[in-house]
């Protein structure tokens, strides 16, 4: 069966938890029976410690180069590797992440929401209260919004992950279509409108993933049903993995839920372009 890996991690990430090389995680994602992937290293505009681009020069960095040349030669046949981003806060600084998106280097960009506007990000946050993560959800939402219309990315990433980090601190307070139907709506309709897919994120979906103890993709099955019911059919499956042990983990089971929720392609990406791969 063809899986497709679009949420990868290496050691250019700066919280990549191990010190993987490109060509080490291309091995391990072979390893679990995946194809092709693309790495999506992080350039988030609200942490100066991940990759920076911009904003005059709008070179691909050095270290992303050598490693995906490294990773070209050392990778084992057999796997297809691709060269992304994952561009945080595109909406922050608008003229910045379009011109990102104008690179020629990469195939496929993820468009991800990690910080909102004055806050820190989602894995900083102290959460203490269940009205206080609902607020920071409708504030999130809002932006992503904002996000979803701008011509930055491909696919948008993780919607709704923020539960991993209010999780871990005791709070259950889940991105719902009953608390924010309307709001869902319009964000799934700008991207479908706009051409732009979402990113079926199994980072937490499997044990031995990240915050695994919630055994749930982002975004969850009811926002994922949701987008299908108003036409969306553009999904890529991601681990997001940031170390060889989690690489490709949860890609052939989040293959399955598409399956399962009436899906019948996943998408891989050439130069932003789309195209679709039948699910077995
Ligand atoms: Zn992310
Ligand atoms: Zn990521």
């Amino acid at each position: 069966m063809f899986l497709a890996d679009y949420h990868v991690h290496s050691c250019c990430s700066f919280d990549a938890d191990s010190k993987a090389r490109m060509s080490e995680m291309a091995r391990a994602e072979l390893k679990r029976g995946v194809t092709e992937i693309c790495f999506t290293d992080h350039c988030d505009f609200g942490c100066q410690e991940t990759i920076q681009i911009g904003p005059n020069n709008f070179q691909l960095p050095k270290s992303q180069a050598h490693q995906f040349i490294d990773a070209m030669e050392r990778a084992p046949e057999g796997i297809d590797i691709r060269l992304g981003l994952e561009l945080g806060e595109g909406n922050h600084d608008t003229a910045r992440a379009k011109r990102i998106y104008a690179m020629p280097e990469y195939d496929f960009i993820l468009g991800s929401l990690h910080n909102l506007r004055g806050e820190k990000d989602f894995y900083y946050i102290e959460y203490e209260s269940l009205e206080q993560c609902y607020e920071l959800y409708e504030r999130y939402l809002d932006e992503l919004i904002e996000l979803a219309s701008i011509p930055c990315f491909d696919v948008m990433a993780h919607i709704g992950y923020c539960l991993r980090y209010m999780h871990k601190r005791g709070f259950e307070a889940e991105l719902t279509l009953e608390r924010y139907g309307d709001r869902v709506d319009t964000l799934l309709r700008t991207l479908i409108e706009n051409g732009r897919g979402i990113e079926l994120n199994c980072a937490s979906l499997v044990p031995g993933g990240h915050a695994d103890a919630l055994l749930m993709p982002f975004p969850s099955v009811p926002i994922l049903r949701r987008y299908r019911e108003l036409g969306g059919d553009i999904v890529t499956v991601g681990s997001d993995a940031h170390n060889v042990k989690s690489a490709g983990l949860g890609v052939a089971e989040g293959y399955e839920l598409l399956r399962e929720n009436g899906f019948r392609y996943v998408a891989t990406y050439r130069h932003h372009k789309a195209e679709f791969k039948r699910l077995g």
